[in-house]
């Protein structure tokens, strides 16, 4: 058989892996009626009793991860920048970033004026714990912003023992794990803050949306007030005291980063699909791992059993493979309509960045282990409407790719 006729036989994915998810019927009757209405704002008038939107959503959030205070912004790179800056991050400060994340965490931190210091991941896409303790030692930074990128969740009782010893606060980076638990307990509710995202490719459709939740009285009334309340505070439900806003409304800026109405009123019947959405996804993923981890050459990434993860995407490597053979696999799938993002490719594209890539903020060379890492990672979305059929087509694809690079002398 020639490599065409191998081609030939390989099937083209009939799933648009970039499809976001519809917003539920019910959320779209209460969008007309909000447009109807005109109160786009998240601080309209309410009937008394009445919660708005934004602040109906902010309570179940604080409720759902078990914190007493939500914060609602426009996205969760506000969310991050904000939780950074209400903890206490000033101008100059170091801040411990692990190496696997996305471009608007360590945007985050320049936005804050930080300066990140990115600790090393491990095989397994999680922080390097070795590398933690020592950064930590090494630079005395006082805070760490642990990203469960792409849903991959740490060791947390480890992590909280580094951070501790060292007097570090921890904000999670929560934007693919809304809904997943570490051990029994959710992410977010470690840290001194979490931060959710509600953008369209993340658990919960809003186009663009953030939340931070907190224990924080002071860390909550900052957060609130630099969002951009207007002093209009008493409209939150999830938060702190008035002692709280006393201490800070004189003394912090407003940043304008408000979560809006409409984002909130589509957001909030989503809550009520997210255990089916994540139990589908959940499904795809375990299905995918098997598949793909059958395959000569691919690895899929381990997972740690006390990870109670959301299987939203599955990340695979490549590790015997150059630069050239990977982008002819990506190349390959592409053309049978799979769409595989690849975070060692020399441009930034599509979701994909790593710490080399940050001109902006980082000395290069800073973290060798995980720029080896990420040269051979892949990784695909799980749509919730994957189905059986989708994980062999899939499986299909990529073996056929690995093959044909693999054959050519
Ligand atoms: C999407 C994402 C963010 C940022 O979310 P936005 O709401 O788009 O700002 C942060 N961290 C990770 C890991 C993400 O995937």
């Amino acid at each position: 058989m020639t490599t065409t006729d191998d081609q030939a036989a390989v099937p083209t994915l009939d799933l648009d892996l970039t499809s976001p998810e519809p917003i539920p019927e019910a959320g779209i009757a209460k969008a007309v009626d909000l447009m109807r209405s005109g109160r786009l704002f998240r601080y309209g008038e309410t009937a008394p009793g009445q919660l708005s939107p934004a602040a109906d959503l902010e309570q179940k959030f604080a409720t759902a991860i078990g914190r007493r205070y939500a914060i609602g912004v426009n996205s969760c790179g506000a969310a991050l920048f904000l939780a950074l800056r209400a903890s206490g991050v000033a101008p100059g400060d170091r801040v411990l970033v692990n190496g696997f994340t996305l471009a608007p965490v360590p945007g985050a931190i320049a936005h804050a004026g930080g300066v990140p210091v990115i600790v090393e991941i491990d095989q397994r896409c999680m922080i390097d714990l070795d590398d933690l303790e020592q950064q930590a030692a090494e630079t005395g930074a006082k805070t760490l912003l642990l990203s469960h990128m792409r849903g991959h969740i740490s060791n947390l009782d480890e992590v909280m023992t580094i951070a501790t010893r060292h007097g570090i606060n921890v904000i999670e980076d929560c934007a693919h794990t809304l809904g997943a638990n570490w051990v029994g307990r959710p992410t977010g509710s470690f840290g001194v803050a979490g931060c959710f995202s509600l953008q369209t490719f993340k658990h919960i459709n809003a186009g663009e949306g953030g939340i931070i939740v907190t224990d924080d009285p002071d860390l909550a009334a900052q957060a609130i007030i630099l969002s951009g309340s207007y002093m209009l505070y008493p409209q939150h439900a999830a938060r702190p005291d008035e002692e709280a806003f006393e201490k800070w409304r004189a003394v912090t800026p407003n940043f304008s980063l408000r979560l809006s109405a409409l984002a909130a009123t589509v957001a909030l019947p989503q809550l009520d699909e997210l255990d089916e959405r994540i139990r589908k996804m959940n499904h795809a993923y375990e299905r995918l791992a098997a598949e793909l981890s059958a395959i000569d050459g691919v690895e899929v990434i381990e997972r740690d059993p006390r990870e109670e993860f959301v299987g939203s995407s599955l990340q695979l490597r490549l590790p015997s493979l150059d630069a050239g053979q990977i982008g002819a696999i990506i190349d390959f799938c592409r053309s049978h309509k799979l769409d595989l993002k690849w975070f060692g490719q020399e441009r930034m594209e599509g979701f994909t960045s790593r710490p080399a890539q940050w001109k902006y903020i980082t000395p290069s060379g800073q973290a060798p282990r995980t720029e080896e890492i990420l040269r051979s990672l892949c990784d695909m979305r799980i749509p919730p409407s994957m189905t059986a059929d989708h994980c062999r087509q899939i499986a299909t694809i990529v073996a056929a790719a690995v093959h044909n690079v693999t054959h050519q002398q």
